[in-house]
């Protein structure tokens, strides 16, 4: 029998914890034995002293056990979800797993909701009329099966124990730390139920962690958990110093990846979707090419029916925001950055995300970045196009855009989408 201040001890004073000592705090702490105080006190042990690749295991598959696993065992077809860190505009995952699904894999993307100043794959897709996240785990199931693929949120008994620490680290400050943060996003897509996993963690002013040798060391760390265990993992670290495509905010970005499945689309996010494709595909074992079901229209029948099977109707027009205002540019020249960040805040404050996890989120709202990074804009022509139903939520808005962008006379250097794969 362990003790909750001996835990805490051993890690506080550099120690290696016992899968038996692991399990019964995280055990304790899911069902209200050991307080919020001590976990919070390991988790900061944590913070500063990590968790060695066997700590991190049992860690994660104690997360996992605390709740259900998904067998998809049934669903007749390879399975293969994929994961982001999260960016500005990161609406990758509504072409991508429609796609994926026309090229013969089952994808199983359960998820959370948006937080902060990226925007979450549940809110997007609930700007469609109708559209529903919540799923039973036989809808899953069977709609993967039939559709192909599946959005939903995920339910409160998969990794139960990493929603309770998750809330903690919130308020305690220890959100910051590459095992604990590897070991939440791995529990939950692990108890998910895939046989594949693809992370697409972003590097980048927009990223979680924008410096590039953190979400190296994240997106490794990733890879390890979910090849230890069983799962197929690899992961790409992709650009955020710019928003991804020109959409931030719900409705805006659906309709961008409309525009992709329909054949187009803008070429940062088709390059993003297709790289991470065709690495889903791999891991799959699968061999078709996602570019031949983009142009034949195959991606975008599953998409119609995955809609259509959460309740969603494709033909209806997605909502606009009642106002707009444009940013011009104050000179002429080459636009030399825009950071993802301040457009990030910028949607945020328009109303198309929360601050906390019960607010209500703006289907309309958000920006579209008229001109990006390399594009040539004339003084006076509109740059960023700022969209709300709230013209009070404009200022705010138009305060965190102030300084993101700057025009110059020469071209700037592109930034490449994909800056290495892992595996
Ligand atoms: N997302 C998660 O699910 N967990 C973390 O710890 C950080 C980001």
């Amino acid at each position: 029998m362990s003790s909750a201040v001996d835990v805490i001890r051993t890690k506080r004073d550099g120690g290696t914890l016992s899968d038996e000592q692991i399990r019964w705090f995280l055990d304790s702490y899911t069902n209200g034995d050991v307080a919020d105080e001590q976990a919070s006190a390991l988790l900061m042990a944590i913070v500063w002293r990590g968790l060695s690749p066997a700590e991190l295991a049992t860690w994660t598959q104690t997360m996992i056990d605390s709740g259900v696993r998904l067998d998809l065992s049934g669903v007749g077809r390879p399975t293969v979800d994929k994961h982001s860190t999260g960016g500005v505009g990161d609406k990758v995952s509504l072409p991508l797993v429609p796609l994926v699904a026309a090229c013969g894999a089952a994808v199983p993307q359960l998820s959370g909701r948006g937080l902060g100043h990226t925007g979450g794959t549940l809110d997007k897709l609930e700007s469609i009329k109708g559209w529903r996240a919540d799923l039973s785990a036989d809808e899953v199931r069977k709609q993967l099966a039939t559709v192909g693929c599946v959005v939903c949120a995920a339910g409160d008994d998969l990794a139960p124990a990493d929603r309770k620490l998750y809330a903690l680290r919130d308020v305690t400050a220890t959100v910051e730390s590459i095992p604990l943060i590897a070991s939440s996003i791995m529990s939950k897509k692990i108890a998910e139920g895939t046989e594949a996993l693809v992370l697409d963690v972003k590097v980048g002013a927009g990223a979680f962690l924008p410096n590039i040798d953190d979400a190296r060391r994240l997106a490794e760390t990733m890879v390890e958990i979910g090849t230890r265990a069983g799962v197929r993992t690899s992961a790409l670290l992709t650009d955020m110093e710019y928003p991804l495509g020109r959409a931030a905010g719900n409705a805006l970005e659906v309709a961008e990846s409309l525009d992709v499945l329909r054949g187009g689309g803008p070429t940062d996010l088709l390059e993003v979707t297709l790289a991470l494709a065709d690495e889903m595909l791999r891991l799959a074992g699968l061999t078709a090419d996602p570019r031949e079901a983009l142009v034949d229209g195959r991606a975008l029948q599953v998409w119609n029916e995955f809609v259509r099977a959460q309740g969603g109707d494709p033909d209806a027009p997605l909502p606009v925001a009642e106002h707009q205002v444009v940013v011009r540019a104050s000179k002429s020249g080459y636009m030399q950055n825009l950071n993802a960040r301040s457009v990030g805040v910028a949607a945020w404050r328009l109303g198309a995300g929360r601050a906390r996890k019960e607010d209500p989120v703006s289907a309309t709202a958000g920006v579209i970045c008229l001109a990006k990074p390399g594009d040539y804009v004339s003084e006076g022509e509109p740059v960023l196009e700022l969209h709300a139903d709230d013209k009070a939520r404009f200022a705010d808005a138009e305060a965190a855009l102030v300084g993101s962008f700057a025009i110059g006379d020469a071209e700037p250097e592109p930034r490449p989408a994909i800056h290495a794969r892992i595996s």
